[in-house]
Parts: C-alpha cells; sequence; structure tokens
C-alpha cells in the first residue's frame, strides 16, 4: 500500500536526532496488521542513541525556550499546515501500519494536527502573576517557565495524535523533547518528524528514537534514570505507566500519564435510545474497540434493555470488517495477535459465565490478518473479566440495571477513572450523575468526546495531569516565584 504515497519522501525509515537521520546496523520490521506482510525496517536503537537524543536536546534547550513564544509558534502552525496538506500519504501511512480504516485514520490526521495550531495560540499565553505584597519593603512576581527536556513514549493505537498531544504543549512552552513512538507504529512518526524538519524545527529540538519492544524498555530507563530529561509524558497500560513512575522515582521527575481505562457507558429509561445507541455504536467500534475511551461496559436500565439490544443488534450487523484500505469498511484489524487472545479470552470467559452471544464472537474466518469480529454481548455481570478489565477489542458487553444509584455503583467500581458516557434527558439527572461519576471525563448523550480545546485525562488510576485544553500546557511549565526586597 506505501509504493501509492503522492510523496514517497515521507516514507522514513531512520530515526532523527539532533536533526539527522540516523541509521543503524540493527534494525526491527513494521508490519501491516491487515496481512501480516512488512512494510519497513526502521533502526533498532538503544541506550548509546538515547543517550545521544537527550545530549542534543539539551543542547538545543536555551535557544528555543530564549525565542518569544510567537517564533515558536510560528513553526509549530507551518508544521500543522504540512500534516493536513499530507493528510492523505499520513493516512496511508497509518493505515498501513495501524490498521484503522483510511477515513479515521484521515481524521486522526486532522485531529492530531490541531493539537499545534491549538498550543501555537496557548503557548503565547502562559501569563505569570503578581501578587498584592504583604510587606511595604517586598513585592512579589510569579513566573512560568519551560520545564525543560521532556520525553515522550507513546502507544500504537493512535500514532500522530498520542505524539502531538504531548509533544505540542512540550514545545509550545519552550521545551525541547525526545520521542519514543510505539513499535508498532513508527512510520506515522517519522512521516510527521520529517514535516516538522519541513516547518523549521530546529536541530535537536525534536528528536524521534525508534525500537523494538525489548530496546524499547532499555530507551525507556535511560530517559528515566537521566536527570537531564525533567519531564515524561507518557500514554499506554497502567502497568507500564506504573513501572514508568517508580523508575522516574529516584529523579523525582514530573510525569504525565494517560493510562488505561474502562469507560461505563449508561443507557436511561428515559434516553432517547436512538442517540444512545448510535453513541454505543461510534464509542464502542471506534478504532476496532482500541481506544482508552471505548465504552467497555455498556449499563441498560430494565425498561429499555430489550429495545436497546435489539436496535444495537441491527446496527452492529451493519459494520462492515475488513482491510482499512477497502472502502466502506468501519472495523479494522487488531494491532496483533495478543490483542486477538486478549479479545477471545475476553469472550470465552463472557459466555463461560452466562452471556449472551447476539453477534460476532470469532475470527474473520475469510481474511488472514488479526481481524475479530463485532462482537455484541448480553447479559453481561461484574464477575465476568470483560468487566473487570479493559478489552481494547470489538466487543460490547450489555449489563442489565435497575435503579441510578445501582448504575452509578457500577459504573465507579473500577480502579480506572478515564471516560465515561450516560445518555438521560432528565436535567436533575444530568446532574447527579455527571457528579457522581468518578471519571476525568464524562460524555452526556454523545459517545465522541475527544477535541485539541479540552481537557483530556483521568482520576484513579488511569493517570495524572490533563492533555489538551488551557490545562495541557501546565505540566510542561514550572511557577517560580520572585521575591523583589529592598523597594
Ligand atoms: P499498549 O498496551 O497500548 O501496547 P504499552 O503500555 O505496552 O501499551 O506501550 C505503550 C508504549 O510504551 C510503547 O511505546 C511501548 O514501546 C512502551 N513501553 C512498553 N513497556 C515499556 C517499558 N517497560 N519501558 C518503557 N517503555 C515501554
Amino acid at each position: 500500500p506505501l509504493d501509492a504515497l503522492d510523496n514517497p519522501g515521507l516514507l522514513r525509515t531512520q530515526a532523527l536526532i539532533n536533526g539527522d537521520w540516523v541509521g543503524a546496523a540493527a534494525t526491527f520490521a513494521v508490519t501491516d496488521p491487515a496481512t501480516g506482510r512488512e512494510l519497513a525496517q526502521v533502526p533498532n536503537l538503544g541506550r548509546a542513541e538515547a543517550q545521544e537524543a537527550i545530549a542534543a536536546a539539551a543542547n538545543a534547550l536555551n535557544a528555543w525556550r530564549s525565542k518569544p513564544a510567537k517564533e515558536r509558534a510560528a513553526v509549530l502552525v507551518r508544521w500543522q499546515q504540512l500534516l493536513v496538506k499530507h493528510a492523505d500519504d499520513l493516512a496511508r501511512l497509518m493505515t498501513a501500519e495501524q490498521g484503522k480504516p483510511l477515513a479515521e485514520a484521515r481524521g486522526e490526521v486532522v485531529y492530531g494536527a490541531s493539537f499545534l495550531d491549538w498550543f501555537a495560540e496557548e503557548g503565547k499565553r502562559v501569563y505569570g502573576e503578581t501578587i498584592p505584597t504583604t510587606d511595604p519593603t517586598k513585592r512579589y512576581l510569579v513566573l512560568k517557565q519551560a520545564v525543560g527536556v521532556c520525553a515522550a513514549i507513546t502507544p500504537w493505537n493512535f500514532p500522530l495524535a498520542m505524539i502531538t498531544r504531548k509533544v505540542a504543549p512540550a514545545l509550545a512552552a519552550g521545551c525541547t523533547v525526545i520521542i519514543k513512538p510505539a513499535e508498532a507504529t513508527p512510520l506515522t512518526a517519522l512521516a510527521a518528524a520529517e514535516l516538522a524538519q519541513q516547518a523549521g524545527m530546529p536541530s535537536g529540538v525534536l528528536n524521534v528514537l525508534t525500537a523494538d519492544a525489548a530496546q524499547s524498555i532499555e530507551i525507556g530507563q535511560v530517559l528515566c534514570e537521566s536527570d537531564v530529561v525533567r519531564h515524561l509524558s507518557f500514554t499506554g497500560s497502567t502497568e507500564v505507566g506504573r513501572i514508568l513512575m517508580k523508575q522516574c522515582a529516584p529523579t523525582v521527575k514530573k510525569l504525565s500519564l494517560e493510562l488505561g481505562g474502562n469507560a461505563p457507558f449508561i443507557v436511561f429509561d428515559d434516553a432517547d435510545l436512538d442517540s444512545a445507541v448510535d453513541g454505543a455504536l461510534a464509542s464502542k467500534y471506534r478504532n476496532a474497540g482500541q481506544t482508552c475511551v471505548c465504552a467497555n461496559r455498556i449499563y441498560v436500565q430494565a425498561g429499555v434493555y430489550e429495545a436497546f439490544l435489539e436496535k444495537l443488534s441491527a446496527k452492529v450487523a451493519t459494520l462492515k470488517t475488513g482491510n482499512g484500505f477497502e472502502s466502506g469498511v468501519n472495523v479494522g484489524p487488531l494491532i496483533d495477535e495478543a490483542a486477538l487472545h486478549k479479545v477471545e479470552a475476553h469472550v470465552a470467559d463472557a459466555i463461560a459465565l452466562g452471556a449472551k452471544l447476539l453477534a460476532g464472537g470469532k475470527r474473520l474466518a475469510t481474511e488472514a490478518g488479526n481481524f475479530f469480529e463485532p462482537t455484541l454481548l448480553a447479559d453481561a455481570t461484574p464477575q465476568m473479566l470483560c468487566s473487570r478489565e479493559e478489552t481494547f477489542g470489538p466487543v460490547a458487553p450489555v449489563f442489565k440495571f435497575q435503579t441510578e444509584a445501582e448504575a452509578i455503583t457500577l459504573a465507579n467500581s473500577t480502579e480506572f477513572g478515564l471516560a465515561s458516557y450516560f445518555y438521560s434527558r432528565d436535567i436533575g439527572r444530568i446532574f447527579r450523575v455527571g457528579e457522581a461519576l468518578e471519571y476525568g471525563m464524562v460524555g452526556i448523550n454523545t459517545g465522541l468526546i475527544s477535541t485539541a480545546e479540552v481537557p483530556f485525562g483521568g482520576v484513579k488510576q488511569s493517570g495524572l495531569g490533563r492533555e489538551g485544553g488551557r490545562q495541557g500546557i501546565e505540566d510542561y511549565v514550572e511557577v517560580k516565584y520572585l521575591c523583589l526586597g529592598d523597594i
């Protein structure tokens, strides 16, 4: 599929350190999850290159943070424009290595790029403050300054947006960055880095280190242990988040973590049922269920339970599963064999514990690649794995509940707290439930909540900090208090 790029120069198969494209003797394969075919080989870097990238980012820091925010913004805006200009090629690269349908991939390019112009503007508004004095001989001032060298470790489910969401606020604030993209999806990251170079990013300000799973652990250790790196931003599993947090303790690094979710999606008796069905479909099956905000547990009140299942079954039957390059496909492959195993295990466990299979339930027999049929399970219970763990696949377990209080208790009974959703037309209930859900984000009468202008993030074991919005730049600045005496 990559032979069809309009601009073949975007297929970058080297890493970026200090403005130089660097190869390595050791490489690893990037494969297409829809076919299992190899797409490219990229450098399998390690400790030495991580040290080089840290040195480059440290070296570039002073010049970059000393620029007026407006000059940094100009680079970010040019980068955003180039990403949008090359959206078709970036989408092709993304679909090839990640699997999501081409239209979704294109949507991610535009969404991912939007963090750049949003934070280009926010970077101009990193305001300090003056504090009324309590001593006539003194004045109190507060400045906000760039944190310094930042590291970003990103996942494969949004190969571009999870990078720009971290890198844009960091760069806008005056930080320099080292990115370690997921081993499954380095090509999108490298293409984006190529466009950053074309946008005029100074050498060393943005560095990209590619590595396979094993070497990613090594690079992670170097980034965490370094006392030059002052901030680590990570999106991925809670399990890896805990490891990184521990590794960052000795250097007391600032941390931004976007970890796992286990999103409840609640449909009350008074909901607009068609809208709830559409919302559930979008929230559950987008990216083949591989987002940390995908509905994981669908709770439906008894009065509309049967009607909801009937309508949702009908919609699930219209989904087309297949290669993301084929037109009309809404559900692409899962990222790898391990993801398929997890989904199979969740479905088998649910059925063994009494769930009723209404759609799907198995791998797609007709295709090579990691395809799983969009699956719908009724009569799910809290004992099931799919209730306790994030499935990260196209499986919708539906639970029946009786009262509002019961729904809230069920929804909150997890260590996670990222996204949640509910459908109701009752204004009192909207406030009560909106306030009671222990989640960083609540979608009310919608299944899609992400946009660059809002604070995205979780509570409990779903993470630390917020990305996007006015809040998204705060993790990348330090507050400094100046006390002026002898006035
Ligand atoms: P997912 O479950 O989405 O694959 P992971 O948490 O396993 O998420 O991986 C997300 C990112 O974290 C990837 O870039 C991966 O290479 C990286 N990663 C995984 N384990 C470690 C680790 N021990 N140290 C540093 N990075 C890691």
